[in-house]
Formats: structure tokens, C-alpha cells, sequence
């Protein structure tokens, strides 16, 4: 019997990377953050002194790069067996990663390896077409969302506890912009796609929200 997929979609700083994790974990599934992919090639391009618009450039060296999770929380990220996970979350290998995941080529090469990630079930994945693209015949879809100043909100409280703090004011308008640029790319932008139940989740609790998610999986 296959084992089950959760996809949950959505926007930045909707809290999709915090209640997958719990979600795997609540479920016995494997966790897979597809955004850690785009970081991770985002940060072979940066070092390889490519820009975000060369978005042909970074596909090919995509083909020749390894991409490897590992275990902990944060999870283990690899990149070419060199572990990368607090690079990868740097602001500006985010904003990287941001640009350089609108081009196609970038987006082909990522979205088929996750599909191989995904084939045999039994993985809770998050992402922002994961839905649409990446799983979208998944056992349980979701689109995590939050209102702008709700997830500005929580982004802020959550730099604030790993020491690298920003102004509300300057994380809301990164939340937007990249809320503007998800949603307006030609290849596979970010959609509330027809028949996935949006969990607006202003005023729940992490743990209400994993349990949402979690109500929603088939019980085989
Ligand atoms: O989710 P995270 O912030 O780690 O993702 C980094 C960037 O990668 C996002 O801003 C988004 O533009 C891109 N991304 C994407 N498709 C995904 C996951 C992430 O385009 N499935």
C-alpha cells in the first residue's frame, strides 16, 4: 500500500516549515522543505558569482549538484555533502533564492527531483506549489495562510529569538514583496488552487494547526 503525502501550500511566513515539521513528526513521516532546495542552489550560484537572472546558468549547475537532508531540528541540509543549513537561511540567500525561483529551467530541475522524493510516500512536504505542481494528486492538500501582518508578526518574533532581530516595518515589506513576486511568476506561481482547503491560521495555536492537519489524513 502507498504511504500517505501531505502537501501544504502557501505563503511566506505562514508557518508552513514550523507545522510540517510537527506534522512528520506527529505522523511518523518524513519531512521535505522544498524552499531548502531553492536555497541551497541559490547559494551555489551565489559563491559561483552567478546573478538571480541567470536563471540557465544555475539550472545547469543544478544538474551537477547534490542536495541532501539530513536529520535535528533545524533539519540537516547538504550541498554537495558540505552542510549549509544556517548559511541557507541567511536574508540574502533567501531573497536569492526568491529571484532565481522564477525561471523555469531552475524550477524543472527542482521540481523533478522532488517528485523522486515524493514517489514512494510517506512524506510531508511544504513549499510554495507543492499543491499545484511538486504533489498535487497528495493525500491531504492545505494552503497555509495568515493575514500580511500576522505572518510579518510572527517572522519578526522568530529573528527576535535567533538573535538577529529586524524592524516590523522592514520584514513586512519583505513578506510582501515576496508575496508579490511568488504570486506573479509565470511558472507555477503561488495559488489557492480549486478544491484545497485554506487554513487561515490568525489566532491558532501551532499545536491547533498541526492537529487540523493532521485530522485531515486518511486513516489506513
Ligand atoms: O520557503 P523558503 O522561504 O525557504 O523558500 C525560499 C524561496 O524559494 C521562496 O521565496 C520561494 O520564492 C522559493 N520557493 C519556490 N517554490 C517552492 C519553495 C520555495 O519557489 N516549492
Amino acid at each position: 500500500m502507498r504511504k500517505i503525502v501531505i502537501a501544504i501550500d502557501g505563503p511566506a511566513g505562514a508557518g508552513k516549515s514550523t507545522v510540517s515539521k510537527q506534522v512528520a513528526k506527529r505522523l511518523g513521516l518524513t519531512y521535505l522543505d522544498t524552499g531548502a532546495m531553492y536555497r541551497a542552489l541559490a547559494l551555489k550560484a551565489m559563491r559561483a558569482g552567478l546573478t538571480a537572472e541567470d536563471g540557465e546558468a544555475a539550472a545547469v549547475l543544478g544538474d551537477r549538484t547534490t542536495i541532501s537532508f539530513g536529520q535535528g531540528d533545524p533539519q540537516a541540509v547538504y550541498l554537495d555533502g558540505e552542510e549549509v543549513t544556517s548559511q541557507i537561511r541567511l536574508p540574502e540567500v533567501g531573497d536569492f533564492a526568491s529571484a532565481l525561483s522564477v525561471h523555469s529551467p531552475v524550477r524543472r530541475l527542482l521540481v523533478k527531483r522532488q517528485k523522486e522524493m515524493v514517489a514512494a510516500g510517506g512524506v510531508v512536504l511544504e513549499g510554495r506549489d507543492v499543491t499545484t505542481v511538486v504533489a498535487p494528486d497528495a493525500d491531504v492538500r492545505v494552503f497555509l495562510t495568515a493575514t500580511l501582518d500576522e505572518r510579518a508578526r510572527r517572522r519578526c518574533a522568530e529573528l527576535q529569538a535567533r538573535g538577529t532581530p529586524a524592524s516590523y516595518e522592514e520584514v513586512r515589506a519583505q513578506i510582501a514583496e515576496r508575496d508579490h513576486r511568488d504570486m506573479t511568476r509565470d511558472d507555477s506561481p503561488l495559488v489557492l488552487a480549486p478544491g484545497v482547503p485554506e487554513l487561515v491560521t490568525d489566532g491558532m495555536s501551532v499545536d491547533q494547526v498541526v492537529s487540523a492537519i493532521a485530522a485531515m489524513a486518511p486513516t489506513r
